[in-house]
């Protein structure tokens, strides 16, 4: 049972307006599905990608010069890159995290947008194997 929004009387769910007072109900559509919550989980994950992957070149180039400094006895390179590495990975977990969250929130919630939050979710992988390496790098 349900009651009149309006004088509160006790109707049948199927009615459609109150026959005490006439009050009239609009059946509550469905939210419209946002696929805003797609496409900011579809850029977040693009921008962290393009994040992990300039750092990964700034970090090959370092860990080059580093095997380079270790060949004349030298580490201080080396250290530089693993704190680099370190805080590129947690970077890269900080945008990539919230992402994934959002595609799977997206997905679950049938918002719209299931190729974007799809994507961003398989860019979110790439993410995750570039914070892997990075971090890899770190503790090398
Ligand atoms: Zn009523």
């Amino acid at each position: 049972m349900i009651y009149c929004r309006s004088c509160g009387k006790q109707l049948h769910e199927s009615a459609h307006f109150c026959p005490q007072c006439g009050f009239s109900f609009q059946i509550a559509e469905p939210p419209k599905p946002s696929i805003w919550m797609a496409i900011t989980a579809l850029m977040l994950s693009i921008l962290t990608l393009l994040v992990l992957l300039a750092s990964a070149g700034d970090m090959q180039t370092l860990d080059a010069l580093s095997n380079l400094e270790s060949a004349f006895g030298g580490n201080s390179l080396k250290q530089t890159l693993a704190e680099e590495a370190v805080n590129s990975a947690l970077g890269g977990l900080i945008f990539g995290l919230p992402a994934g969250v959002l595609g799977i929130l997206s997905l679950n919630q049938k918002r719209g947008g299931r190729g974007m939050a799809i994507s961003s979710l398989a860019i979110g992988g790439i993410n995750l194997l570039l914070i892997l390496g990075l971090y890899g790098l770190s503790i090398k």
